[in-house]
């Protein structure tokens, strides 16, 4: 178990409100849900950084609104509006790369990191070198370097909260026991838009389709991913990471009315679960009031009117992305990182009708195979060494992309 995964909320002493916060990828999904919960209580926090990939109008009316002290900006074109739309108001800002990091870097003791992508491992990681409580929803960033992420958090004695329903879940219901004591986790899946369509069906989905999922409202890339099962996969990369369980102890259930999140099973065979709406609040206002809980907006769950909640194996002929994810972790080293950028490449390319809907795994199988005979599953010793192979990797995706997107469009 990593010691940057905190052990049982009794042992943790509250810190004061108002809490100083930034969110990282404040004009997403997950950003969204973080900022609804902080104004809702606005005398709880203070806003100090928010940054966005292009829309710095919308970014520069949430940083007026909340008070922030600086906004950042991923696209330098964006800039001269971000500037523009922030003039008069004391706030600061700043675009590109060096921008979102120093957003991270900026003297908050809570951060969202909500970016999605790879592009979140630097801002991320420039949180966690401050020793502060990050609210880790990117799960890119231990899909390509969860070594390395949870050293250093554990090293510099940063706090990585769990925001991912799944493993927020898990971490919930592992207050139960102790962490020797775990023998089985369980992560939930919807089963996404296709669960129950035949494979052939699934092979002409559009990305309308794909789009549709039937529980929960997220950004596009996760969403696909969903679809795919391939969220599933590098759930339990994720997994892995934060709890320290090797795969054969991490299991996927398919669970179509997402109400049961996450199980954990000790070694006394009791199973302890954690139940709620799909919605992200939950997970989030859980991690925003670490060690304490704090009111939360969800809907309450009603068990009686959902009447009955069902359960069924994956089935990994149908979505092969699970199997290649799981494989990717078993193998370790860069291959969940050549996994996670060959992934990002085709979700990309199925969104921009460039490539079919199973053309996805198997672009991503595709590259792994080619990827590890020119040495890109070694362990890449930095976060830089992670992010070249994640670089490397999309361009190799991309020059086996028409010969997938030929045989499975
Ligand atoms: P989203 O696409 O809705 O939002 C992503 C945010 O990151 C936006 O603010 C966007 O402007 C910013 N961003 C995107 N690309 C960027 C780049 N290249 N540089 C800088 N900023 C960039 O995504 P989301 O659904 O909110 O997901 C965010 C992260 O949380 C992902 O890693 C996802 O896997 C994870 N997550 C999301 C959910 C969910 O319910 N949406 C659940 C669990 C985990
Ligand atoms: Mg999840």
């Amino acid at each position: 178990m990593n010691p940057a995964v905190p052990r049982q909320r009794a042992d943790i002493v509250a810190k004061r409100a108002p809490r100083r916060v930034s969110v990282l990828g404040a004009t997403g999904s997950v950003g969204a849900s973080t900022i609804d919960l902080l104004r809702r209580d606005p005398g709880r926090y203070a806003v100090e950084a928010l940054t966005a990939k292009t829309n710095a109008t919308a970014l520069a009316k949430l940083a007026r609104e909340l008070g922030a002290k600086f906004a950042a900006v991923a696209d330098e074109a964006a800039y001269a509006e971000l500037k523009d739309a922030l003039a008069g108001s004391g706030i600061e800002s700043g675009a590109g790369p060096s921008a979102l990091v120093e957003a991270a870097a900026r003297p908050a003791d809570w951060v969202m990191a909500a970016i999605s992508g790879s592009a979140g491992l630097l801002p991320t990681l420039a949180a966690i070198e401050r020793g502060v409580t990050v609210a880790l929803a990117n799960k890119e960033c231990l899909v390509c370097a969860g070594g390395l992420f949870m050293r250093r958090a554990a090293s510099v004695g940063a706090t990585v909260l769990p925001v991912d329903s799944e493993h927020n879940a898990l971490f919930q219901a592992l207050g139960a026991g102790r962490r020797e004591e775990v023998v089985r986790m369980v992560l939930t899946a919807s089963g996404g838009p296709f669960r129950t369509w035949a494979a052939q069906a699934i092979q002409a989905a559009t990305p309308e389709q794909a789009m549709r999922h039937p529980n929960w409202s997220m950004g596009p890339k996760i969403t696909i991913d969903s679809a795919t099962l391939m969220n599933k996969g590098l759930e339990l990369i994720e997994a892995h990471h934060l709890f320290g369980l090797p795969s054969s102890a991490l299991d996927v259930l398919i669970h179509p009315q997402s109400v049961i999140h996450g199980l954990v099973e000790f070694r006394d065979r009791s199973v302890v679960a954690q139940l709620g709406a799909p919605d992200m609040r939950i997970p989030i206002a859980h991690c925003l009031g670490w060690p304490e809980r704090v009111a939360g907006p969800a809907d309450r769950l009603d068990l009686a009117r959902i009447g009955k909640l069902e359960f069924e194996e994956p089935d990994l002929e149908r979505f092969p992305a699970l199997a290649l994810a799981r494989a990717a972790l078993e193998r370790g080293g860069g291959a969940p990182t050549v996994l996670n950028a060959a992934n990002e490449i085709a979700v990309e390319a199925f969104i921009g009708g460039r490539l079919g809907f199973t053309g996805i795994a198997a672009l991503v199988e595709k590259t792994m195979e080619a990827a590890e005979p020119r040495g890109l599953f070694a362990e890449p010793a930095n976060v830089d060494d992670a992010l070249v192979i994640d670089r490397t990797v999309r361009s190799l995706a991309a020059e086996l992309m028409p010969q997938i997107a030929a045989k499975a469009i």
